[in-house]
């Protein structure tokens, strides 16, 4: 048997790795702080639930169009509008069986092979893989930290810009820092993709999971909508990541293409998941509140143990459930120096706090100092947080 060439610039999210070690750890008896989790620990919001079995009671079982459910596209658009003061009707909107799809069609719908494609590192590990696999060329730049929040350096972005890099890839409210752009920096951002006429990825998964509510998208700035695919997911707002729903939002060419590959891979998103969904939006919003309220009281307190742990410093996100707190001194007091993986087994040995580290989010660059861990608040309740980090921080002491 041989394995297709193309699979071997196949990446991963190797967050699994770190999954199984801490299930190791708690098989031999040890308790484990699981805040290595992309995942929610908290119920689906209930309206979407019972949405879910009327739609399938309804016999919602069957195919549906390959671009989704005609109410779900058009309330996608009319939600798009009222938060970003964009103009999109259904034509603008292609479902998804989840956020993640979304990544994969747009590389494939616009990108040629060796094209360059600037994405943000640390960053979400499925553009690089997806980028290589499809055969361009990933241009990493910095997320770097400025005082009280992280930003993407748009110096070293702006320097990478070749005639031969076509696509813009942006995660503001960032997984894994929450990184998000200052007004006059979203100025820049769109400034640059504008004059190099850069098509771009709005990866805005956590636009919905912001903890002041003032969350502003850059496709409501000029010349932004011509050009971006917005990802939109119900994975994180209404607590949905195993339903799998999410949708590109854009130009209608790119999304008829789009729903051309809809028809080629999945046929379509499940049905009475879009009927579900379409609750969800539209219904009641108690229930998302209710969510992003339990978020904030785990990341207040997490960032308030943190910070009150020597040799370690938490910049405090006001999106995204991620925190990215700066290790390096705790990293170089305990002997290990840039051993992220050594690091980490002992942290979960003696405390039971698992994490991910800088190195499953995208190949470090060159130049980087200092040293960073990744912990997740959505799938670990306030008291284990206080209970976990409490004992990060008598490590650390
Ligand atoms: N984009 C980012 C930055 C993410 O962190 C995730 C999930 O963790 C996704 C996209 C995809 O999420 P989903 O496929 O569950 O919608």
């Amino acid at each position: 048997m041989r394995i297709a060439d193309s699979i071997s610039r196949l990446g991963t999210e190797t967050a699994f790795a770190v999954a199984a070690k801490a299930a190791a750890h708690a098989a031999a008896g040890g308790k484990v702080y699981p805040f290595h989790l992309g995942d929610l620990n908290i119920p689906t919001a209930q309206i979407v639930q019972d949405a879910a079995m009327k739609a399938m009671r309804d016999g919602k079982t069957n195919y549906c169009p390959p671009a989704g459910i005609a109410p779900l596209r058009d309330a996608m658009a009319q939600d798009t509008n009222s938060k970003r003061g964009t103009k999109y009707s259904m034509e603008n909107v292609s479902m998804q069986p989840g956020g993640k799809p979304v990544i994969s069609k747009f590389l494939m719908a616009l990108m040629n092979p060796g094209d360059e494609v600037l994405c943000p590192n640390p960053g979400f590990p499925i553009y690089e893989s997806q980028i290589e696999f499809l055969g361009g060329k990933v241009l990493p730049y910095p997320i770097i930290p400025a005082g009280d929040y992280f930003t993407f350096d748009l110096d070293a972005l702006e320097k990478l810009i070749t005639p031969r890099t076509k696509l813009l890839i942006i995660n503001d409210y960032h997984n894994p820092t929450g990184a998000e752009l200052s007004a006059a920096e979203r100025e820049r951002m769109v400034e640059i993709a504008n004059r190099h006429n850069l098509m771009v990825l709005l990866d805005e998964a956590y636009f919905e999971t912001h903890y002041d509510n003032k969350a502003t998208s850059l496709v409501s700035l000029p010349g932004m909508v011509e050009r971006s695919v917005l990802l939109y997911t119900f994975s994180k707002k209404f607590a949905m990541t195993g339903w799998r729903l999410g949708a590109a939002i854009g130009p209608k060419a790119i999304i008829d293409t789009f729903n051309k590959l809809n028809v080629n891979i999945e046929s379509c998103t499940c049905q009475f998941v879009q009927w579900a969904g379409l609750a969800g939006l539209t219904g009641d919003q108690s229930g998302p509140e209710k969510i992003v309220g339990t978020l904030r009281e785990r990341r207040d307190v997490a960032v308030d143990i943190l910070n009150s742990t020597p040799g370690v410093t938490c910049i405090k996100p006001n999106a995204s459930f991620y925190l990215y707190p700066d290790v390096t001194d705790l990293m170089a007091r305990k002997g290990f120096g840039d051993n992220y993986d050594a690091f980490a087994e002992d942290v979960l040995t003696k405390t039971g706090v698992s994490f991910c580290t800088r190195l499953h989010f995208g190949r470090p660059l060159p130049g980087e100092t200092r040293r960073y861990i990744r912990l997740a608040f959505s799938g670990i309740d306030a008291a284990d947080i206080r209970d976990g980090l409490g004992k990060l921080k008598s490590y650390a002491s």
